[in-house]
Parts: structure tokens; C-alpha cells; sequence
């Protein structure tokens, strides 16, 4: 898709918090607070071509908010997660939102278009988001995840929006790392474990500070890893998904892996995204974790993805040796590689998201057997329509 400066018109639309709040008494006291919830919802998010940016920028607009996103200019499209999302994308107009092309290591493109834009929510989602990843390109990751939340947070206050922007930081529970309590909560200490982590750790300590320094309305949510048919190739969920899709559809004999035994709080983005929102809404800003409350293994979730399609896997042989086999067929359908193993890891992480449920409301509705699901039968179809994708 081509994106020129001008393509996108912007519906000039009226948002109605009231309408459709979530029931949670924080959210009535902002909207009672900012009158009826008439006023112009203008949300602008950075990473808005990235699986939750695609969620978020799906809900807000069903909320009737202007969405503006950032993107980055790349070789190749890289707009395919929203290109639904444009009324009529082959002719390039008419959209409901409007794309911007900035990047967060360059302060002037953030500070212009928050100028142009004056958004009265941003959601700060870009990021180079995968940990494995963060040890080759470490600078890089600092760069992007960590001063870039610094660059936003700055052109902000150089556009003189401090006072009237509401920001949303994605913070992560990676902060966890090597965790020192479980379930792990707001008041769980950080032990980051990577370099991605060490830079989402400064990225949420320099939102508590302008939130304290400067009185922004700013939050971080630590939200545990949520996967969805979206999800980027290169995470496990998906990985395992899209193999076994291939698999189904003998495209594929076996598969890959790194660490089976590790553990994750895993949620759908959909579920996640309107948590991000809903803290938005709060009377006074503050941080939550956002999590299901159950935790699982790699191994579990690839036991579940081949349940989907009617197969069982059984373990033999340990460590790097480990394979998982068909029990139908005896053929070996996953195989260990330690390529795929971290230099340091993060085993598990279970949240406990109890402030979210009692302040904002928010509850996850998919469970992990219907994440699985979804993203299995998404897979599923990809492959048939496309084998080699
Ligand atoms: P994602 O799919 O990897 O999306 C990342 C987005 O950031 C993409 O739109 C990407 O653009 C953009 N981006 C990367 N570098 C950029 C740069 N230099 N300038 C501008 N944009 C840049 O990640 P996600 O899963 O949606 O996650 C969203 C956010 O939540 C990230 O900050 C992530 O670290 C955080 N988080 C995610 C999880 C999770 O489980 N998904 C959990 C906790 C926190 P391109 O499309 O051009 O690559
Ligand atoms: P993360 O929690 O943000 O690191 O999300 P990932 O999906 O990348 O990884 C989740 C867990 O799966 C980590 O503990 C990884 O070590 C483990 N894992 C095992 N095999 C793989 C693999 O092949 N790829 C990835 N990405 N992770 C793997």
C-alpha cells in the first residue's frame, strides 16, 4: 500500500466515552469530569502497524475516535495488519485514520506531528519488540524503546500538551525477568533479564517520572505476553501455530524450537488492547498489570496446537536431544535447536492483574485453549489459501 502525505482523510467524528464505557466507576468520573464525553477523542498511536496498534487503532475507531498512527518508511509494505482499516484501500482515500510517517529515533518527526496532530490520547506501542532479538541489536533497542519513549514524552512538552495529553506507555512484563515473587503484581520488584527489558525499564521509570515531575497524565501498563493471529512470526505462539498449520497441511515435516520449559501468562491482544484504553479513562493516572492469571509452558502450548488438529505429541529424550513425536504416525515433529536458547532467561511469569479488575473493571474473556484456537484456525486457513507464507 502506498502511503503519500495527504492520502487519508479523517473523519471529523465526535467520540462518546459515556456510550460505551465499561461500567467501571474510574471511567464515569472521567467523563463525568470532562462533561458529557462529547468532546473530540483525537487518539494518535506509535506502532499502530504492529499487532496491538492494529487491535487498538480496530477499538478506537468502533469508539469513534480520530486515529492518527505513526509509521516508519520500510523496503517492503509494512501496513498489512491495517489495511483493513481503510475504506477503500485500492484507491488510497477515505479513510477513518490517518498515517504519519516519523520514527522514534527522530525527535523532530515526533514533535511535528504532535503538533499537527494535537491528540488528546497517545499510546505509545512502538518498539522493537522482540527479546531474543535485543541481544544482537541492543543499541538499537535502547534507542527505540527506551529514549524513544523519552523523545515522545519530550515533544509532548515542546508542543506545551503536557497538561492536556493522556499518555499510554507499553510496558512489559519482562520487567520481571528473573522473577522474585510469584504471581507477580505492581509492587513486584524488576530483574530484567534482556536487553529489550533493560530498556522498557527505563522506558517505565522516565513515565513516572514526568508523571511526577511535570504532573502528565501518564501510564504504564505491564502487560504479560499477549499473542493473537497477528502476532509476529518470530514469537513462539505463532511460530508454533503456523508450523503446525503447515503441518496439517503437509507443507511441513517438523519444526524448531529453544527452550520448551519456559513459562508464560499468556492473553489475546484483543483482550489487552481495551485495557490500554480503559486506563486512559481513569481519574488520576497510574500503573496496572494486565494478565490472565494462568500460566503455561512452550511444551503445553504445543501439546494444545497439535491437539487442534486431531494429533497427540509425546516427549522423548532430554535436553538438547528432547523430541516431540506424533503418536499417530511415530514421525518426530519438533526437534531442539539451541540457537533458539537465550543467554539469559526469563522461566516464568504469572500475573496478577487484581488491580485491573478492581479499578478498571477489566477482565481477559478469551482463555488460553481459545487463544490457541483462534490462532490455530487462522493458520490453518493462511496456509491453505497461500503455502508458502
Ligand atoms: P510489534 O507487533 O512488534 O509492533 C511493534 C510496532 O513498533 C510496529 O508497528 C513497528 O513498526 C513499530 N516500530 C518499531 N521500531 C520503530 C521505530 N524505530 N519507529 C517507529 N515505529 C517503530 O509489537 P506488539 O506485540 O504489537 O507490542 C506493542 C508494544 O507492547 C511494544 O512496545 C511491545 O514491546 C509491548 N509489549 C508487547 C507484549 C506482547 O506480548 N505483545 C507484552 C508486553 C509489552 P513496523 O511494523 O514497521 O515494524
Ligand atoms: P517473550 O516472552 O517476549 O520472550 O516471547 P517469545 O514468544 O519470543 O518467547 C517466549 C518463550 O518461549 C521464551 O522463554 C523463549 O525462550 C521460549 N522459546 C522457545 N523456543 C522458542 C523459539 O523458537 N522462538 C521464540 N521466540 N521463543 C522460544
Amino acid at each position: 500500500m502506498l502511503i503519500s502525505e495527504n492520502i487519508l482523510l479523517v473523519a471529523n467524528v465526535k467520540m462518546s466515552v459515556g456510550n460505551e464505557g465499561s461500567g467501571s466507576h474510574e471511567i464515569k468520573n472521567y467523563v463525568e469530569a470532562n462533561g458529557s464525553g462529547d468532546c473530540k477523542k483525537v487518539a494518535l498511536i506509535t506502532g499502530i502497524t504492529g499487532q496491538d496498534g492494529s487491535y487498538l487503532a480496530e477499538f478506537l475507531l468502533k469508539k469513534s475516535y480520530e486515529v492518527h498512527g505513526i509509521i516508519r518508511r520500510a523496503s517492503t509494505f509494512n501496513t498489512s495488519r491495517i489495511e483493513h482499516l481503510y475504506a477503500d484501500p485500492k484507491a488510497h482515500k477515505g479513510g477513518r485514520m490517518k498515517l504519519h510517517y516519523g520514527d522514534m529515533t527522530d525527535s523532530s518527526s515526533l514533535v511535528k506531528i504532535i503538533n499537527m496532530v494535537k491528540p488528546t490520547e497517545i499510546y505509545n506501542l512502538a518498539a522493537q519488540s522482540h527479546v531474543k532479538v535485543s541481544f544482537d541489536l541492543s543499541e538499537y533497542t535502547a534507542e527505540v524503546d527506551a529514549v524513544g519513549t523519552l523523545r515522545i514524552l519530550d515533544a509532548i512538552r515542546t508542543c506545551g500538551m503536557e497538561k492536556t495529553v493522556r499518555f499510554y506507555q507499553a510496558s512489559t512484563s519482562e520487567l520481571y525477568g528473573k522473577v522474585a515473587k510469584t504471581p507477580q503484581n505492581e509492587q513486584t520488584p524488576f530483574y530484567p533479564r534482556s536487553p529489550y527489558a533493560c530498556a522498557k525499564m527505563y522506558g517505565f521509570w522516565i513515565v513516572v517520572n514526568y508523571r511526577e515531575a511535570y504532573n502528565m497524565f501518564a501510564c504504564n501498563g505491564i502487560l504479560f505476553n499477549h499473542e493473537s493471529p497477528r502476532r509476529g512470526e518470530n514469537f513462539v505462539t505463532r511460530k508454533i501455530t503456523r508450523s503446525v498449520a503447515k503441518i496439517f497441511h503437509q507443507q511441513l515435516e517438523y519444526f524448531e524450537l529453544g527452550n520448551l520449559d519456559s513459562k508464560r501468562d499468556w492473553g489475546h491482544a484483543m483482550d489487552y488492547v481495551e485495557a490500554m484504553w480503559m486506563m486512559l479513562q481513569c481519574e488520576k493516572p497510574t500503573d496496572f498489570v494486565i494478565a490472565t492469571g494462568e500460566t503455561h509452558s512452550v511444551r503445553e502450548f504445543v501439546q494444545e496446537a497439535f491437539k487442534f488438529i486431531g494429533r497427540e505429541i509425546v516427549w522423548q529424550g532430554e535436553g538438547v536431544n528432547e523430541v516431540g513425536i506424533e503418536k499417530e504416525s511415530g514421525k518426530v515433529r519438533v526437534r531442539i535447536n539451541p540457537k533458539y536458547f537465550r543467554p539469559t532467561e526469563v522461566d516464568l511469569l504469572l500475573g496478577d492483574a487484581s488491580k485491573a479488575f478492581r479499578e478498571l473493571n477489566w477482565r481477559p474473556k478469551v482463555t488460553f485453549k481459545k487463544l490457541i484456537e483462534d490462532m490455530m484456525r487462522a493458520d490453518i486457513e493462511l496456509m491453505k489459501k497461500n503455502p508458502i507464507a
